[in-house]
């Protein structure tokens, strides 16, 4: 489903930095980088809870730590000692990357996790670099579409799946294209009981990601998948009978997850009367 939970990792910053570092052979650099582990520690902290109170706009952005660490030396912890194979943060990376469950992203809800995307980018936040709170899983698709935008306003902020929980409600929709061939399209609605900062980014993390279309073209698959056995339906019964399956379908993928394709997908097939009795067959 669109925007997936995914529990707070547990591991210390400090700790996950220091043992990033443990390796760095140059004296100078490994002294500086020795000197700014408090730094890193309370940027931590101050991101989570800027992520508790759902303000990670409030974070400024930055080019060194504590004019002693470079944003480069900062990326250079991530990409060489932690992100990089055999490096003793390698572990850390690891488990974060783990930590989504059957390995999909959460930023997508469909693709399969194989990276760690910085919820805010490391060239923009280097004390961030190696921070767990701010690595997600992601696939590589969401990971190159946010790039490195930095959020400057509550309603600019993607959502972050260690901090926002927006499964209690559905947002996702579909609604079924009357034409030839059938089609499916999807579109986000606000729920009126959540903040409209929620709901705006909600609708902002949807475009970021380019989720329509990515929905678009696996509602198309699942159409194409299910059209014999809903014309074996309606031949045998009625179109009210290929509703009834549609709703079942529905009900038991919203249980599953709210806000997923198929959720909204199913709903929409079985709201179209068009569609039930034989729409699905306009190709
Ligand atoms: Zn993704």
């Amino acid at each position: 489903m669109t925007m997936r939970v995914i529990k707070k990792p547990d591991d210390d910053p400090k700790d996950v930095f220091l043992t990033c570092i443990s390796r760095v052979k140059n004296v100078n650099l490994k002294n500086r980088l020795n000197s700014v582990a408090e730094n890193v520690n309370e940027a931590a902290e101050e991101f989570d809870q800027n992520g508790i109170d759902k303000s990670f706009y409030h974070l400024d952005e930055h080019d060194n730590i504590a004019g002693i660490v470079t944003k480069n030396e900062m990326e250079k912890v991530y990409t060489n000692r932690m992100a990089k194979t055999g490096t003793p943060g390698r572990p850390f990376y690891e488990k974060l990357k783990s930590s989504a469950p059957h390995a999909i992203c959460p930023l997508c809800g469909h693709r399969t996790v194989s990276t760690l995307d910085h919820y805010l980018p490391k060239a923009h936040f280097p004390s961030l670099a190696v921070v767990p709170f701010n690595l997600v899983p992601a696939c590589s698709d969401c990971n190159k579409l946010k790039l490195s935008v930095v959020p400057k306003t509550t309603e600019e902020q993607t959502l972050h799946p260690y901090y926002d929980d927006v499964t209690a409600d559905q947002w996702l929709f579909a609604e079924v294209i009357e034409d030839v061939p059938v089609s499916i399209r999807f579109f986000v609605k606000e729920v009126e009981d959540w903040s409209d900062a929620l709901n705006s980014r909600i609708k902002t993390h949807y475009e970021t990601y380019g989720l329509s279309s990515l929905y678009i073209s696996q509602a198309g698959t699942e159409l194409a998948n299910i059209r014999s056995q809903l014309n074996n339906i309606l031949e045998k019964s009625s179109a009210k009978n290929v509703r009834e399956h549609l709703l079942e379908g529905f009900q038991s993928r919203k249980i599953n997850h709210n806000n997923a394709w198929q959720t909204a997908m199913y709903r929409a097939m079985a709201d179209n009367e068009w569609f039930c009795k034989g729409g699905f067959n306009a190709i």
